[in-house]
C-alpha cells in the first residue's frame, strides 16, 4: 500500500519535487514577499477569509453557467448546509465586505489576499486542483484612475520579478444596459449557427450567450471570431470610462492590446476587463498569469449598498513556471563545519552565539569529512561557512568563507573569499557581513 497526494494537488517542500508543479518553497516565499510588498506599497491591506463558503455565494456571484460553478466546485453537505471549498477569492472578499458593512466605515477599501483555491479541473501544466492565487480588490472607487493603477501595479510587479514579455489584454464589457443590448446582438448572430456550436455552448446560448465567447472549443472559437464586437455597442458613459482608462495607461507608458473577445471565466464582470499573459519559462499553453476586471454590481447583488469594485487574481504556479529555473540565491545564513571532536563542542557554542545575535546558523555535528560538510552547506545555500579545526582552535581563530564575496582573493563575481578571523571577533564580523550585504574587505576582516 502506498499513499499519494490527491491528483492535481501538490506538496511544496524545501527540496524540488519531481513533476510539473513548481515546488521549492524558497521560490514561493520570494514570490509571496514580492506580491505582498507591492500590494502594500499601493495601499492594500491583507484580508483572510475561510476556505469553506456556502455554495450559493459562488452560484450568485460567479454565475451558474460558468465552468467554475457548473463543473469545477468541490461541494459537500454538512449539517444540512451546502458548502464548498472556495474556487476563487473575490466572492469571499465581497461577502465579507457586505457582511461587516465596511462601506459604512470607510469610503474606499483596498484589500489583498493570498491562499489556496480549489477547482476540479483537468489537471495539466499550469492547471491544478488546489492552486494558489494572490489577488487585490478595490471597493468604493468607480475608476477609471484606479483601474489604470491596478494594471500598472501588475506590470511593475512582473517586471520587477524579471518576467519581461508580459502583455496586457484589455476589453470593456460595458455596464448592465450595454451587456443587455450586446446579448441580443450576439444571440441574433449565433442562433443561425447553433448546430455548429459545441454542446456546452448550445446549452448556454439561451441562458448566457456571452459565455460562448469564453469557450475553449475550436468550433466555437471559429464562430466567435466574426461575432459582433462589444466595443461597438458601448454606451457613451462606458466608452468614456474605457477611453480614459487607456489615456491613463498611455500616461504610464503601459502598453496594452485591445482584445474584443476577452470575456473571462466568471460572470460578474462589468466595464474594464483585462488579462496579463506571458510566454516565458515553462509556461506552456496555460499562459494567462493573471486576470481581473470591474464588478460594479456584485456588492449590490450580494445584498450590500451600490458600491463599485475592481480586482484581479493571479495564479502563483503560473508565475513560478514563467520564472523558470532560477539560480538559487545564497541565503543570509551561516554554516559551521567543525573538524574533530573538540571542534564540535566549540561549534555548538559558537552556533548559539550566532543565533543569539539573530543569525540563522546550521552546525554540522555529524563528524563527517570537510568535503561532505561543504557539500551540505552548498545544498543549504548558506552564504558563510565557518571552519573550526584543531589548528584554528589552537590559534584562536575561525576560518571564514564567504560564498558571495565579489572582491576576495580567489573570486570573480559569485566567487568565494576566505580569511582567518579572531574567535572573539567572529560574531561581530559575521553580523556586519550579513547586515550590510558587504564584502569581506569592507567588513575589515584580517587576511
Ligand atoms: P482559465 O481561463 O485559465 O481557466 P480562469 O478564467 O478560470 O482562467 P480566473 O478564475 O480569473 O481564471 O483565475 C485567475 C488566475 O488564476 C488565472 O489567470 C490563472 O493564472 C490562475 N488559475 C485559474 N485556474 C487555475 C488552475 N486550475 N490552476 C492554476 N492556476 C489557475
Ligand atoms: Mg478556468
Amino acid at each position: 500500500m502506498s499513499f499519494r497526494s490527491v491528483q492535481g494537488m501538490f506538496d511544496i517542500l524545501p527540496v524540488q519535487t519531481k513533476g510539473e508543479y513548481p515546488a521549492a518553497i524558497r521560490e514561493w516565499q520570494r514570490l509571496e514577499r514580492a506580491f505582498r510588498s507591492s500590494a502594500e506599497l499601493y495601499g492594500y491591506t491583507e484580508i483572510r477569509t475561510p476556505l469553506i463558503e456556502h455554495t450559493k455565494l459562488f452560484v450568485r456571484s460567479i454565475g451558474d453557467t460558468t465552468d467554475v460553478v457548473e463543473k469545477e466546485m468541490y461541494s459537500f453537505e454538512r449539517h444540512r448546509d451546502q458548502l464548498c471549498l472556495r474556487p476563487e477569492g473575490t466572492a469571499s472578499a465581497a461577502r465579507a465586505y457586505v457582511q461587516h458593512s465596511v462601506q459604512a466605515q470607510e469610503p474606499v477599501s483596498r484589500w489583498y489576499y493570498l491562499g489556496p483555491m480549489f477547482r476540479a479541473e483537468r489537471a495539466q501544466r499550469g492547471r491544478y486542483r488546489q492552486f494558489y492565487q494572490a489577488g487585490c480588490e478595490i471597493f468604493g472607487d468607480p475608476g477609471p484612475a484606479c483601474d489604470a493603477e491596478l494594471i500598472e501595479m501588475l506590470v511593475s510587479l512582473f517586471e520587477g520579478l524579471g518576467i519581461s514579455d508580459v502583455t496586457v489584454h484589455l476589453n470593456s464589457l460595458g455596464s448592465a444596459g450595454t451587456r443587455e443590448r450586446y446579448r441580443d446582438a450576439l444571440l441574433a448572430y449565433l442562433t443561425p449557427h447553433k448546430d455548429s456550436l459545441s454542446e456546452d455552448s448550445q446549452r448556454r446560448l439561451e441562458k448566457n450567450p456571452l459565455r460562448v465567447l469564453d469557450s475553449k472549443a475550436p468550433e466555437d472559437q471559429a464562430l466567435v471570431a466574426d461575432a459582433p464586437k462589444l466595443l461597438d455597442v458601448l454606451s457613451d458613459d462606458d466608452r468614456e470610462h474605457f477611453e480614459t482608462l487607456q489615456r491613463y495607461l498611455d500616461a504610464y507608458g503601459v502598453r496594452y492590446e485591445l482584445d474584443p473577445t476577452l470575456v473571462r471565466g466568471l460572470d460578474y464582470y462589468t466595464r474594464t476587463l483585462f488579462e496579463l499573459k506571458s510566454n516565458s519559462g515553462d509556461l506552456g499553453a496555460q499562459n494567462t498569469l493573471c486576470g481581473g476586471g470591474r464588478y460594479d454590481n456584485m456588492i449590490k447583488s450580494l445584498g450590500g449598498a451600490d458600491v463599485p469594485a475592481i480586482g484581479f487574481a493571479m495564479g502563483l504556479e503560473r508565475i513560478l513556471l514563467a520564472l523558470g529555473e532560477q539560480a538559487t540565491e545564497k541565503t543570509d545564513s551561516v554554516f559551521i563545519a567543525p573538524l574533530g571532536k573538540d571542534a564540535v563542542s566549540e561549534a555548538l557554542v559558537l552556533g548559539r552565539e550566532l543565533r543569539q545575535a539573530g543569525i540563522p546558523t546550521e552546525v554540522d555535528g555529524r563528524g563527517n569529512s570537510m568535503k561532505s560538510m561543504l557539500r551540505r552547506a552548498n545544498h543549504l545555500g548558506s552564504r558563510l561557512v565557518l571552519i573550526l579545526g584543531d589548528n584554528e582552535i589552537e590559534r584562536g581563530v575561525v576560518q571564514l568563507k564567504d560564498f558571495q564575496s565579489s572582491d576576495g582573493p580567489d573570486s570573480g563575481s559569485g566567487g568565494k573569499a576566505q580569511s582567518d578571523v579572531p574567535r572573539s571577533d567572529i560574531v561581530a564580523q559575521v553580523s556586519l557581513l550579513l547586515s550590510n550585504g558587504g564584502s569581506m574587505s569592507s567588513a575589515g576582516a584580517a587576511t
